[in-house]
């Protein structure tokens, strides 16, 4: 009966390398998975775990804070486009590898557990460890209270609502201070989430001016604070430098070479000694290796990331496998030998598909000698910087203003998975070209049920406070 038992596949994180990972292994394993749903010899089961139902595309995230793309429209539901794999919402605590189990938890067993978050174990027989990376921050005072990353749906949505809110708080004050903090949007890190979400909301904010009697585009300051000496690397040092000077000329104070050093009490301390007191203050200098990694017992180079082979295996061990983000990949294209994959999401989606083949081959009975290494050499970033202009670094070509965000734009709905997802972006892009912006800020959201609780009386009516 035991050799009748399908393999099971589990794949830990449905993001870029979680989906198309086992988009690819449904495609390749078709019979396989077949077989494993009858229980027949042979068979194959695929396991997907995430805590979230859905993929989020990231790099339209700063869209969907301008309001350009619903947030809806940015995720891809794992449901819909895994039909044959087996989808569980929950997190990996920890790994047992040599047991070969997973402890998850899941909403049952913390609700079972009164909160305290017990797990189950979901035994596997390949792992696909691909959790991707956590916001990189520093121990500056402050910080935890006061400030919020850019990389999930919810985040970028929280920060359109927020800074829509703060032009509400700024027209309905004499007081200059609580003005003044309300209307001044701190943005750390000069990469390309932190450029973009800056760009988009400062273009979409400066518009929003328009519909308020008392607060104009010139009363708002976006600050963009980056410890070294240039901004957008992925771009290159040319498109970078363009980049800069576009933002300067917007009138958006960029200090390079700068650091925060402090945003107690609201206020942003920088390295220059200046002080900016604020109510908005968005980290986005850079990732690290998600802390499930330290918990896996697998092997980890000095920045935390799985040591991986370019065949994707995880080095020294048999029966896992990782990608993008999480994975310190050999890069067989770079001149320096030590050279490794930068986290993108180039990378992660062709990482993805090289691991899913591979894995597919061992299923099959291909000797892991045999297997096919990962190659391909970086082609470039695109980055939007607001409505109508972006910048473009792409096969050695260098585009900047309208062509660079029309060809980001192009990109980005090639790369989108599902054509349902695409065909949705392009409808609402057009409509916004024929409409007007929409400016509506709905932070009530974060609250549902504070008007009925209001109502039922548990919580006095604000002016009874
Ligand atoms: C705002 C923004 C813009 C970007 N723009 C670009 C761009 O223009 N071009 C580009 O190349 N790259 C871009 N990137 C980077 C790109 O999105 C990442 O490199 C890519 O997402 C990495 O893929 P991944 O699968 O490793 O991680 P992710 O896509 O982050 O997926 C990780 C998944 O694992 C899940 N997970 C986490 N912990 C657990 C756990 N314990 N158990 C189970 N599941 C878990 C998460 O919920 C998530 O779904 C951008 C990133 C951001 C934040």
């Amino acid at each position: 009966m035991a050799d009748r038992e399908p393999a099971r596949i589990l794949v830990v994180g449905g993001g870029y390398v979680g989906l198309y990972t086992a988009l690819r292994l449904q495609k390749r394993l078709k019979n396989q998975l077949r077989r494993g749903a009858r229980g027949e010899e042979g068979g194959v089961r695929i396991t997907v775990l995430d805590p979230d139902p859905y993929m989020t595309y990231q790099p339209f995230l700063p869209e969907a804070a301008a309001g350009s793309i619903s947030p809806r429209h940015v995720v891809v539901p794992l449901r819909r486009v895994l039909k044959d794999c087996q989808i569980v919402i929950g997190e990996a605590r920890s790994l047992d590898h040599e047991r070969r189990v997973a402890h998850v938890s899941t909403l049952a067993t913390v609700e079972q557990t009164g909160g305290k978050g017990g797990t189950v174990e979901v035994p596997y027989t390949e792992l696909v460890l691909a959790p991707g990376s956590v916001s990189r921050t520093l121990p500056v005072p402050g910080l935890a209270e006061h400030g919020i990353g850019f990389k999930t749906v919810e985040e970028a949505i929280g920060l359109r609502n927020h800074v829509l809110e703060q032009l509400d708080i700024a027209s309905s004050t004499r007081d200059p201070a609580v003005r003044d903090a309300a209307l001044t949007f701190v943005f750390v890190g000069g990469g390309y989430a932190g450029v973009e979400a800056l760009a988009e909301l400062e273009d979409m904010a400066r518009y929003a001016c328009r519909y308020y009697h008392n607060v104009g585009p010139e009363d708002l300051r976006f600050l963009l604070v980056e410890a070294s000496d240039r901004i957008l690397p992925e771009v290159g040092e040319a498109m970078g430098r363009y980049a800069l000077r576009e933002l300067r000329g917007r009138n958006i104070d960029v200090r390079l070479e700068t650091r925060l050093d402090s945003c107690e009490d609201r206020v942003a301390t920088l390295s220059d000694g200046s002080r900016h007191p604020t109510r908005t203050l968005v980290w986005t200098a850079g990732v690290k290796p998600h802390p499930i990694l330290a918990a896996s017992g697998l092997p980890l180079n000095e920045r935390g990331r799985l040591r991986c082979a370019p065949t994707l295996r995880v080095e020294d061990t048999d029966h896992a496998w990782s990608a993008g983000d999480a994975a310190a990949v050999p890069d067989l294209t770079a001149d320096a030998a030590d050279a490794l994959c930068a986290p993108n999401a180039q990378h992660a989606v062709r990482q993805a598909r090289r691991l899913a083949d591979n894995l597919a081959d061992v299923v099959e009975g291909t000797p892991p000698g045999e297997l096919t290494p990962y190659r391909h050499s970086y082609a470039g970033s695109v980055a939007s910087l607001g409505l109508h202009k972006g910048v473009a670094h792409v096969y050695g070509r260098k585009l900047k203003g309208y062509p660079a965000w029309f060809m980001h734009r192009a990109y980005h709905l090639s790369r989108v998975p599902t054509f349902n997802r695409k065909a949705r972006v392009l409808a609402e892009w057009v409509l916004s070209g024929l409409f007007k912006r929409e400016i509506v800020s709905l932070g009530s959201l974060e609250h549902p049920r504070a008007e009925f609780e209001m109502a039922a009386g548990s919580v006095p009516p604000p002016d009874t406070k």
